[in-house]
């Protein structure tokens, strides 16, 4: 399957399993099993989207934005959870304005799950821990 490494943003074709006890980026060498979040912009979110075979969970945020900043913990924790399972990604709608508007995000936060190229769901409003957790089970 396709899997973006979030350091680098390389293409990777990893095999799919249950577990993974060791997966490295073919282009930066860094581990896919770290999972740490894509900071997005404009110029990538479209080769993220059409390149990963596993669940892209896009966080529409911004810094003025307080249930975004209170998100934001949840967001970083949940995405240690699932190592090669689902890609956890961020906009920054303040700089990304063109994004958040080509997404028709009306409100932040704003979750948007893609997979295979195509937009599954999408939630307004921050999550608690375990409502997030399962949100993102639900895709997997
Ligand atoms: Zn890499």
């Amino acid at each position: 399957m396709k899997i973006i490494c979030p350091n680098c943003l390389a293409i990777n074709n990893v095999p799919k399993k249950d577990e993974y006890k060791k997966a490295n980026c073919g282009s930066c060498k860094n581990s896919l099993l770290k999972n740490s979040i894509i900071n997005a912009t404009s110029n990538e979110i479209d080769k993220i989207i059409n390149n990963s075979d596993i669940p892209v969970i896009v966080d529409f945020w911004a810094p003025w934005c307080g249930p975004c900043k209170s998100f934001a913990p949840v967001f970083t924790e949940i995405s240690k959870e699932f190592p090669l399972k689902a890609l956890f990604v961020k906009i920054q709608t303040e700089q990304e304005q063109f994004l958040a508007s080509r997404f028709k995000i009306r409100s932040i936060p704003t979750l948007v799950v893609f997979k295979e190229t195509k937009e599954l769901e999408r939630v307004s409003g921050a999550m608690d821990r375990d409502s997030f957790e399962n949100f993102v089970k639900s895709f997997i």
